[in-house]
């Protein structure tokens, strides 16, 4: 290959001390027609360089409303949210324009959402280095490297057309990694494949956060796909409220096995959401009775106290 070892790695070179996401108590609301929706609501969220983490959360819980804080496209309305130093809140235009072009690189569910469907896939590729002055000879290098990475190589000189839908998405993905982002991040890019082309393009997402160290931030419905990361963060009501981590672990029969730890995320504030199951188990609402007991704390229900009272 022709390519040199420095279009190996991303390019962003202010490498600030710290996360490369980090959010501190962000906020962001809708207003509309006299309504407002609260779609962020404090939420805290670290990731640290070259971290690849899931998120997950049901319909509603403000996922996408964060990815487009983080991608540069959306304001927040309070709190913080910094990305590789770029400071989201303050960021104006023309920070912002370069922040876009090649600081983030951004994934869609439509893989269409990233490509011209008259170029072919190596074309495509190198359209955003070409807006980023990157000269001719090395964007050739240079998409060809990332179609490698990604296992299109054989796609590059076909257009979208000619191309299945976890193909489409790989290149897609290879547009989005073009400028060698410090961060990627994907809103349910595997949300409309099938099981195999969904596991293709996950794997290819794995392979650009490992050989371009891209910083990975990946929205996802797949439990498959949460599952072969090492952390997954869930969000509840705007809220960062679980996460889960996965390592392997020698177990007692002396295999090595994947194991998962679930954690709830108890912010700086001292916030804890209770999971809806533990809450309706035990009839908790409103008012619950906190104790510290030497190495943990209890929770419990009035409900007797409720029953009590006249
Ligand atoms: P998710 O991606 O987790 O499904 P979203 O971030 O899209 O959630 O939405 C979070 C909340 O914000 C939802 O209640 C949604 O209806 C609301 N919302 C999202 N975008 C807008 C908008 N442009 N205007 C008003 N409300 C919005
Ligand atoms: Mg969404």
């Amino acid at each position: 290959m022709t390519t040199t070892p420095t279009t190996r790695r991303r390019r962003d070179v202010a490498v600030p001390d710290g996360p490369d996401i980090h959010c501190d108590n962000l906020v962001r609301i809708y207003r509309a027609e006299g309504i407002e929706v609260v779609a962020l609501q404090g939420l805290d969220l670290e990731v640290r360089s070259g971290e690849l983490v899931a998120l997950v959360g049901a319909s509603g819980s403000g996922k996408s409303t964060l990815l487009g804080i983080l991608s540069g496209l959306d304001r927040p309305s309070a709190g913080l949210a910094r990305v590789a130093g770029h400071d989201l809140g303050t960021m104006q235009r023309a920070e912002r324009l370069e922040y876009r072009r090649r600081t983030v690189g951004f994934l869609f569910q439509q893989a269409s959402a990233n490509l011209l469907p008259y170029l072919t896939a190596a074309e495509n590729v190198e359209l955003p280095m070409m807006l980023a002055g990157v000269r001719s000879r090395q964007r050739s290098a240079r998409a060809h490297e990332t179609l490698e990475v990604l296992g299109i190589a054989d796609c590059a000189d076909r257009r979208p057309g000619q191309l299945s839908g976890g193909q489409q998405q790989r290149v897609a993905l290879g547009v989005a990694v073009a400028n060698r982002p410090r961060v990627l991040l994907a809103d349910e890019p595997t949300g409309e494949l099938d099981t195999r082309s969904s596991d293709e393009v996950f794997a290819a997402i794995r392979r650009a956060n490992t050989e371009f160290g891209t910083t990975t931030l990946v929205v996802t419905h797949d439990a498959h796909v949460s599952e072969q990361v090492a952390r997954t963060v869930g969000i509840r009501d705007g809220r960062t409220s679980t996460e889960v981590l996965r390592r392997d672990a020698v177990g007692a029969d002396g295999e090595v096995g994947r194991v998962a730890e679930e954690f709830a995320v108890l912010d700086r504030a001292g916030r804890l959401q209770l999971p809806k199951a533990f809450t309706t188990a035990l009839d908790l609402r409103d008012r619950v009775r906190l104790g510290l007991e030497p190495d943990h704390i209890t929770v419990r229900s009035t409900r007797e106290d409720r029953e009590e009272a006249p």
